[in-house]
């Protein structure tokens, strides 16, 4: 134990009632100890759908999930998820995150679905102190960015999660760079996932969505073949400055809900650190459902 961490657990343990278990002082002190550097993933999330169903994605998600969980065990998950937008950016410091159903027209089936993982207030907290400009809030949950990948990543549920919001209205350099200052985390067993959409025209995929069909638009392939070569070129100045793509790009972000987790995930890089992109498809001709590894 390091001098300064043991003279701060002296100092804890006259305030600790004796009965306090000894493993809850362990926890204590081991909270936020260094760990190994996890990954970071990005998700193409798509079809809320995928919550349920058995395919070439939901396959992907378990193998993914259960590789990284043997091999890094995770203390906690945190999700920057396309479907939480607010004005200024917060964290969710719930201790036990509701499952937040936020959308309609789906089966029954899907609105039943539950993900009890645990929150993590503390982490939570850590993560506030990190950047002074992240408020404190206990008023969200997981939403479906969240649940309906981590069921197939985690389905045992047992790794605590929480949320970070997207500032809606800032601009894409802001979330590439608050990416940065989180990094940090990285180094204290927390497993960072953005979940979202490289191109994500909904409008323009409705149709198919409802048919359960479509050939990919030549502008989604043209897009998302493109942030393909900037993410292994790492070129992410590039992918902040999207919206020099032309008519590819406005149709494929034609809001930047879905794309802006990728940003995150790519802030959260090291200077060189390798990028795996490791699922690859585009469902209902404009949703991309590309997914990469940093680490
Ligand atoms: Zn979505």
């Amino acid at each position: 134990m390091k001098r300064s961490t043991f003279i701060k657990t002296i100092g804890l343990l006259s305030l600790i009632p004796t009965s306090m278990q000894l493993d809850q002082l362990k926890n204590l002190t081991n909270t936020f100890a260094n760990t190994e550097l996890m990954p970071v993933l990005f998700i193409g999330h798509g079809d809320p759908m995928n919550a349920l169903l058995d395919n070439p994605f939901t396959r992907q998600l378990s193998i993914t999930g259960a590789n990284l969980i043997k091999k890094y065990k995770p203390n906690v998950i945190l999700v920057v998820s396309a479907h939480w937008l607010t004005q200024g950016t917060y964290v969710c410091t719930s201790p036990k995150p509701e499952t937040i159903h936020d959308f309609g027209g789906f089966p029954d089936e899907l609105f039943a679905v539950q993900y009890p993982a645990p929150g993590s207030p503390e982490y939570a907290a850590k993560t506030a102190g990190l950047v002074h400009e992240i408020k404190k809030t206990n008023e969200w949950g997981l939403d479906h960015g969240a649940w309906t990948i981590l069921k197939h990543l985690v389905p045992a549920a047992d790794i605590p999660v929480f949320q970070v919001s997207i500032d809606y209205h800032r601009p894409m350099q802001y979330h590439f760079d608050l990416a940065k200052q989180l990094q940090s985390l990285r180094r204290k067993g927390v497993l960072i996932i953005g979940s979202g959409n490289i191109v994500h025209n909904l409008r323009l995929s409705l149709g198919n969505l409802r048919n359960n069909s479509g050939k990919p638009f030549e502008w989604a392939i043209e897009f998302d073949e493109w942030a393909k070569s900037k993410l292994d070129d790492r070129d992410f100045k590039a992918l902040v400055n999207y919206e020099k793509r032309g008519t590819a790009g406005k149709l494929s972000v034609p809001t930047v809900d879905h794309y802006v987790p990728m940003l995150y995930s790519v802030g959260m890089a090291g200077a060189n650190e390798e990028l795996h992109q490791f699922y690859e498809e585009i469902t209902f001709g404009g949703i991309s459902m590309r997914c990469f590894q940093v680490g």
